[in-house]
């Protein structure tokens, strides 16, 4: 089942107000696509991004489990939600790695995301050591086991595969080894949610650029993709958008 593609861009902590002039490239390209395509800032930036950015989906890179409470420093979803963010990054490696979020955290986050009305990007992958053990597929299956919220679907859950040895780096895996994880997470999902499984867009993450975006985005079961670095600059991320848009 061919999904609509999402590619969502991640800023990391990265950018500032002058920034989002950025923005008006990107919404404009959005506007002219049948893709979904988002944004994610730093937190500070999300509701002057949602006043700039007209109809493209602004959203945060990670929320917390809990509603309200003494966590000093984080951000509820429903905070997100308030600030005019329609979805949320949660378990993004570097969160995983600096913040060591487990697997339950992530589904926690995941699961207070989607109660707050955001759409929750779940993200899974390997590290280098990993997968030159051969466990790249025991250990993201491991991780979408205990990340995925049971009542996630289509509309609400989406999930990313960001091996993390290709995060950042200018490298990506072959185009073999993206199928047959990306494969091997849609079984997966069917596992854990049943037929809502086959409506979970799995967007693929890592180094993704406008040279390699085409080849990416037509693997099959690549929903979409989640960029990091190139998506900072309408120059660079504007050009994925309309590689996804072409693939449809
Ligand atoms: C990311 O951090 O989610 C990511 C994919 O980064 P990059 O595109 O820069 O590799």
């Amino acid at each position: 089942m061919a999904l609509r593609k999402l590619v969502a861009g991640n800023w990391k902590m990265n950018g500032n107000r002058a920034a989002l002039d950025e923005l008006d490239g990107i919404a404009a390209a959005a506007a002219s696509v049948d893709i979904d395509v988002a944004i994610c800032p730093p937190f500070t930036l999300i509701a002057p991004a949602v006043a700039k950015a007209g109809a493209l989906p602004i959203g945060g890179q990670d929320c917390h489990a809990s509603a309200k409470g003494a966590h000093t420093g984080c951000i509820s979803a429903a905070m997100l939600n308030e600030a005019g963010a329609t979805l949320v990054i949660v378990g993004h490696s570097e969160r995983r790695a600096d913040q060591h979020e487990t697997d339950a955290e992530v589904r926690a986050k995941a699961e207070a995301a989607i109660a707050a009305g955001l759409i929750a990007i779940v993200c899974v992958g390997e590290t280098e050591s990993e997968r030159d053990a051969g466990r790249a597929l025991a250990v993201v299956e491991g991780q979408l086991d205990g990340s995925i919220p049971p009542a996630g679907e289509g509309k609400t859950l989406v999930v990313a595969y960001e091996p993390v040895w290709a995060i950042g780096t200018g490298r990506t895996p072959s185009v073999a080894d993206v199928a047959e994880m990306h494969a091997a997470i849609r079984v997966r999902l069917t596992t854990i949610l049943g037929e809502r499984g086959a409506g979970v867009r799995i967007l693929y993450g890592g180094s993704v650029k406008p040279d390699n975006a085409a080849e990416l985005l037509s693997v099959p079961d690549v929903d979409g993709a989640l960029v990091g670095g190139a998506s900072l600059t309408a120059a660079l991320f504007v050009p994925i958008v309309e590689a996804a848009a072409a693939i449809g």
